[in-house]
């Protein structure tokens, strides 16, 4: 039976309780989609819910994909490594990322414009620390992103538009194959979540662990900018999925849209709030207590919340208790 280790650090508030200042309603709940028998109204709301699985991440996603894809030449003439379409896409990916990552910190953190109202972690992260690079974890989050993050990401994106230049891939279009070439976009975040699983479990084989995955984990009070601070071997891992859109038939859209939902979305489930607060009154559901809860626990919730993979692995931790739930509860349960 495995047992969550104790929680690294999660913060103290001023009353002396270790407990999060915030947390969502629990027991947290994986999507609806591969619940058994199938619930046909709670998928509908999910799907088309607001936030829900299609918008508006997905759409901002989509059309940041397609901004993108208008920069680019024309796929006949990616045949080769032209500087020209390199120096382009890396820009249009170091401005995006940057753009999206500093606003929700600029917001969060800087503005504090929402306090520490719905903030998981009562503690204000980035105190000066010696033994992070160039002394902080912001500082060291953001060089790992911007240094290690947005080149590797370019670099999968380049083989990729590559493969399709120069037909390794078989490249299909919209207008020929219109239901497969849709299909393949909507089942991007479920790619994402079971790629993200898979060599997230990897990451925390012993030897790649201390090799890697120690410097991600050096974030306990996350914050936006700790989502895509990785060492490159784990980077290489993070978004080797995108070697799928060489692998079967696609278009370059379909990597652009995977490779900027895989970038972007590490800042959403990394800010360290349960709700943001639009104006008086609204609030908008930004909720990923289930990844805050792995960077506090180590050893629990290894995958997002869509594909219920932590529960059929017996990982899952489902925030009412510091017990992890082994798969031979979940029989006992069922
Ligand atoms: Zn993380
Ligand atoms: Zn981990």
């Amino acid at each position: 039976m495995e047992r969550a280790t104790e929680p690294l650090d999660t913060g103290r508030s001023a009353d002396g309780d270790r407990a999060p200042s915030f947390k969502p309603e629990l027991p947290l709940q994986f999507s609806p989609l591969f619940d058994w028998p199938p619930n046909p109204r709670s998928i509908f709301s999910w799907l088309f819910g607001f936030p829900g699985y299609l918008w508006p991440w997905p759409i901002l996603f989509g059309c940041l994909a397609f901004a993108t894809w208008l920069l680019l030449p024309d796929l006949n003439q990616i045949e080769d490594v032209s500087p020209d379409w390199i120096y382009t896409l890396f820009a249009a990916n170091f401005v995006m990322l940057v753009t999206f990552i500093s606003l929700w910190h600029l917001l969060l953190y800087r503005l504090k414009f929402q306090g520490r109202e719905y903030k998981y972690n009562p503690k204000w992260p980035d105190k000066p620390s010696g033994t992070r690079l160039f002394g902080s974890q912001l500082r060291e989050n953001v060089f790992l992103t911007l240094f290690g993050a947005v080149p590797i990401w370019t670099a999968y994106v380049i083989i990729a538009l590559l493969a399709h230049g120069i037909s390794i891939t078989h490249t299909i279009y919209l207008d020929d194959n219109t239901a497969y070439f849709i299909l393949l976009l909507i089942v991007t975040p479920i790619w994402m979540d079971v790629h993200f699983y898979l060599t997230h479990r990897l990451l925390h084989w012993p030897p790649l662990f201390r090799l890697a995955h120690h410097i991600h984990h050096r974030n306990v009070n996350i914050s936006p900018w700790s989502g895509l601070s990785m060492h490159p071997v784990e980077h290489l891992l993070f978004y080797s999925g995108t070697l799928l859109y060489i692998a079967i038939p696609s278009h370059p859209f379909h990597v652009l849209y995977y490779t900027i939902s895989l970038s972007f979305a590490p800042a959403l489930t990394h800010h360290g709030f349960g709700k943001v607060i639009l104006s008086k009154g609204v609030r908008f559901n930004t909720d990923h207590y289930m990844h805050y809860m792995h960077h506090t626990y180590v050893n629990v919730n290894f995958g997002g919340s869509i594909v219920p993979l932590d529960r059929w692995f017996g990982s899952f931790h489902d925030g009412r208790s510091k017990r992890v739930r082994s798969s031979e509860d979940q029989i006992e349960r069922s």
